[in-house]
């Protein structure tokens, strides 16, 4: 085949979306090894909008509409990393081509090589990097090498995307969440480069008639995502949880509270004109991080992904529109790298429409990465102490001056923690990660990506300490330094665990001879149903203080004058 039509490159798409749709519990389960498990699910949304593109599209008159429209379809859906890096290797140049009725193999590998393209100018990654380029750059190459039928083309990109996804196995990550496990994510495949392989699969299979058997999973996985199989939730369709959920919220707080209309965003009904908009966000499952921090001197809006899924691009500029009253936005979120591709591509949208934003990414998490390599860390419980000073910051201060702030809180903060158990993701079967009974994960994320090591079990003074003494020396404190402290639970642990662990705590600061301004113990930052805790201090100076003392409330956290 030298040529396809416009009603063959949309049967070639449906062959992809439906490779990718089947294979759900498959990529799931490879992100579950060293990510957080919601690829499949992202890449699922991300098809399903994609069909429902090409169910619309039948003027047949051309195929680059096709291409863009449906990578507009997966960067408005799908959200994550992924969603920004699958829509642009599907959306590749293009928006810049003339239109045309007939696809070629030339046009084809030109199409995936400016995707590649793209990708790798939103997300840096190169080859060896453990990413979806480790197979989406060996294909292009092998498309450039075998430029005959489809056929050819094809098959020769398939084999290569394989290859390239076998030796992502090898590799470190330095991009995604498993860039935080180092050596520990070696021996997995990269779950976005196994998509890739798919969807190459995909086509090939389409174009030379062949069928690929789809991989299997171990039996004992068989429908983890099937709804009468999976774990017991108070839910009614997984799709349907953020949804659901915001809904609820609103019967409950919407007096002062307001759905974002067409995305899942949340803003308050009176925001001052002149105001600085703190706008907070990310994926759900930490409830009730973020959403429910909307309130007087904390946040004034907020923009939900799915289930550890940042919010798409889409989503964030309808809410900044919302909540923006002349004095633009701050956005505020944990530094990965889904949340900072797509609130990246925001900031660029509401700037050409003339709405100024500034950036804070958290990355309180010592553990996740060494201080040399900071902005690889990834950002944790510390977030209910940011969006506390933000939030002051933001009612008082123009962009710039709170922006100036909220970065000072934030290179002055710094947890670390530790987990018991595991999560499910809503519809799935099996938690995202399992520890023996007697064992523990240390310096593990908000998502139950894996920590820096697993340990055997140890009493809450002994793991107090081992966090505390972390945190001084990460944070060279010293005896006189004033801190703000906050303990956290993850969803399951209890309140009196908790209070157990301040308790070493309090006991822990004194005898290091440091000023506690304030205490806080809660699980306002979980990971739905996990078991574990972080502990969190924030140094503070008079200004940070002045900030921090500031009274602020919100449906799940209200606090009234700490000092005089
Ligand atoms: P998230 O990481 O937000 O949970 P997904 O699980 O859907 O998103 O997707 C993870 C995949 O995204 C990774 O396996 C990796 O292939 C890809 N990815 C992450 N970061 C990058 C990047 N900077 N460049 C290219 N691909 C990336
Ligand atoms: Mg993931």
């Amino acid at each position: 085949m030298n040529q396809m039509d416009y009603q063959s490159l949309k049967n070639m798409l449906y062959a992809c979306a439906d490779k990718i749709i089947r294979n759900e519990l498959y990529l799931a389960k490879i992100d579950g090894a060293i990510g957080d498990g919601d690829h499949g699910i992202g890449m699922k949304n991300g098809m399903i909008a994609v069909r429902k593109v090409l169910d619309q599209e039948s003027d047949g008159s051309d195929i680059y509409a096709l291409f863009s429209k449906t990578g507009q379809a997966m960067e408005n859906t799908m959200g994550g990393a992924s969603g920004m890096i699958f829509s642009s290797m599907f959306s590749g140049n293009a928006k810049n081509q003339p239109p045309a009725s007939c696809l070629s193999p030339e046009m084809l590998y030109e199409h995936f090589r400016s995707g590649l393209e793209s990708v790798q100018r939103i997300g840096h990654a190169k080859e060896g990097d453990k990413t979806m380029v480790d197979a989406l750059a060996p294909a292009v190459r092998a498309m450039s090498e075998h430029m005959g039928s489809f056929e050819e083309l094809l098959k020769a990109a398939k084999k290569a995307s394989l290859e390239g996804l076998e030796k992502t196995k090898e590799y470190v990550a330095k991009y995604g969440r498993a860039k935080n496990l180092g050596e520990r994510a070696k021996g997995h495949q990269d779950a976005g480069a196994t998509s890739v392989w798919l969807l190459f699969t995909a086509m090939a299979d389409f174009v030379t008639g062949n069928e690929t058997p789809d991989p299997v999973i171990e039996k004992k996985e068989e429908a983890v995502r099937a709804d009468v199989e999976s774990k017991k939730k108070i839910i009614n369709r997984p799709e349907d949880v953020v949804k659901e959920e915001s809904e609820g919220f609103l019967y409950a707080y919407g007096k002062s509270i307001k759905a974002v209309p067409g995305v899942n965003g949340l803003v308050k009904k009176v925001i001052p004109e002149g105001k600085t908009a703190l706008l907070v966000g990310g994926g759900s499952g930490h409830e009730p991080m973020f959403g429910f921090f909307i309130g007087e001197n904390l946040a004034d809006c907020a923009a939900n992904g799915n289930v550890f899924a940042a919010p798409h691009p889409e989503t964030i500029c309808k809410v900044s529109e919302a909540a923006d009253r002349g004095a633009g936005v701050l956005f505020l979120y944990g530094n990965y790298t889904g949340d900072n591709l797509n609130f990246d591509k925001a900031a660029e949208i509401l700037a050409a429409k003339g709405i100024q934003t500034k950036t804070v990414r958290v990355w309180d998490d010592i553990a996740s990465a060494p201080a040399e390599r900071i902005t690889d860390r990834r950002g944790i419980a510390g977030d209910v102490l940011m969006i506390k000073i933000a939030g002051a910051a933001c009612s008082e201060l123009s962009l710039e001056e709170a922006f100036r702030v909220t970065e000072k809180a934030r290179d002055n903060l710094y947890s670390i923690g530790i987990g018991l158990e595991g999560a499910t993701i809503p519809g799935q079967k099996e938690p995202i990660f399992t520890l023996p009974e007697d064992e523990m994960e240390y310096g593990l994320g908000i998502h139950g990506e894996p920590g820096i090591k697993r340990i055997k079990m140890q009493s809450a003074d002994e793991i107090c300490t081992s966090l505390f003494s972390r945190i001084v020396e990460e944070g060279n404190l010293k005896k006189g330094d004033v801190i703000c402290t906050y303990v956290n639970g993850l969803g399951s642990t209890t309140l009196m665990e908790l209070m157990i662990l301040n308790r070493k705590l309090a006991m822990l600061c004194e005898e290091a001879g440091l000023v506690v301004h304030d205490m806080d113990v809660n699980s306002l930052v979980t990971t739905m149903e996990m078991a574990g805790a972080s502990i969190s201090v924030l140094k503070i100076d008079d200004e940070l203080k002045k900030y921090y003392d500031m009274p602020c409330s919100s449906p799940y956290y209200t606090k009234s004058r700490i000092s005089d």
